[in-house]
């Protein structure tokens, strides 16, 4: 296969390329002399071709104008929207990263694959199936008909309604706890202490009657699981958590490494919820885009309208661009334009015959 490389190469790669020194806490200590390279995927990219295809793509987009930052959440309308940083994590322990990658910018949605995570290492992927669902809604990421319409009313955990009903799933006894846990999980993910941006969340917290009324609706429906208006905010202040690419690289590279996160080698998320979670991603990270981007670029991926997307490339890594300028979906313009370049150069797309190996004649012909 083109992009990856038996272990004795890799080794000798790794050898010359600088990789992320993110074990910073003495939290993550312990886990950091937990050997990463013992767990190394067989699938692993080379990063020095990795590395050449960001750097094109970079080069490509970094001056298309086009989109336009979240307003809603009026904070949001102040970030620069000619910031642009694109992150790479690997498997293998590999990092790299070009522009903006440590801006730290809101995670926004892209929290919601870490709470979905953390509700399935609690209570189990069938309950969270069963309580939350999986299907595309096919509505805007905040529709008050789909709650309405859909047989789960919660529809699926990366839409608003069935994440927050997510983080109402989440057992604790205080809404404090709860939040200290969720935010104890993302840093694990990330392999880094992160903090709430404040004025995101006083930001999203006084506009957010939105996500307040869905809760409500939810209650009516009995798809809510602790306090609705207690979950919304603890969900607030989850969209809130403070990212650079770099960190979300390696919180996307965690799920793509089975559930441990490669820098500190700790296991983050059980094996056997990793396929569940990006199954979720790929039905709606991208919200009512979410079958165009399966269909033109083949990756389990979830955006924010921070202008954060994360793409995982199951056993190989992930990638992460901010960029805040969104479409009409809520997804980062420039996002979605540099992963589709790199997935298709890197041959990534997990629906293309070329990502095993297979000539790409045999795939979708791209
Ligand atoms: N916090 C945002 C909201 O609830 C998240 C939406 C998003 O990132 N798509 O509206």
């Amino acid at each position: 296969m083109l992009n990856s490389a038996p272990s004795a190469k890799a080794l000798t790669i790794g050898a010359v390329i600088t990789s992320f020194g993110l074990v910073s806490a003495p939290l993550y200590a312990q886990a950091a002399a937990a050997q990463p390279q013992l767990q190394r995927s067989p699938v692993a990219p080379r990063i020095e071709l990795v590395k050449a295809i960001v750097n094109e793509a970079y080069d490509k987009f970094k001056n298309e104008k086009g989109g336009k930052n979240a307003d809603y959440i009026p904070v949001l309308a102040k970030v620069p929207s000619n910031l642009f940083g694109i992150a790479v994590a690997t498997t293998d322990n590999h990092a790299y990263s070009v522009g903006d990658a440590a801006y730290s910018f809101s995670i926004q949605s892209m929290s919601k694959v870490f709470s979905l995570a953390l509700a399935m290492e609690e209570l189990g992927a069938d309950t969270v199936f069963q309580k939350i669902g999986s299907e595309a809604t096919g509505r805007p990421f905040n529709s008050v008909n789909a709650v309405v319409d859909m047989p789960t009313h919660t529809g699926n955990p990366m839409v608003n309604a069935g994440a927050i009903a997510t983080v109402s799933l989440i057992p604790a006894n205080t809404p404090d706890e709860k939040w200290s846990k969720i935010l104890d999980f993302y840093a694990k993910a990330a392999g880094e202490k992160l903090t709430l941006l404040n004025d995101v969340y006083q930001s999203e917290a006084a506009t957010n009657q939105g996500n307040q009324a869905l809760a409500a609706l939810l209650l009516k429906y009995n798809r809510i699981y602790a306090d609705p208006s207690q979950s919304v905010d603890v969900y607030t202040k989850q969209c809130s958590v403070g990212v650079n690419a770099k960190q979300l690289a390696i919180m996307g590279a965690t799920l793509a490494n089975n559930g441990i996160n490669p820098a500190t080698g700790q296991r983050v998320i059980k094996a056997e919820n990793v396929p569940h979670i990006l199954s979720a991603m790929m039905t709606a990270g991208l919200y009512d885009s979410s079958g165009a981007w399966s269909w033109n670029v083949g990756l389990p991926a979830k955006s924010g309208v921070g202008g954060g997307i994360i793409a995982v490339v199951p056993g190989k890594g992930a990638i992460a661009v901010f960029a805040p300028p969104l479409d009409e979906q809520g997804n980062s313009l420039k996002a979605q334009k540099v992963i589709g370049y790199v997935a298709q150069k890197l041959d990534y797309d997990l629906f293309a015959p070329a990502s095993v190996g297979l000539p790409a004649s045999i795939g979708r012909g791209k």
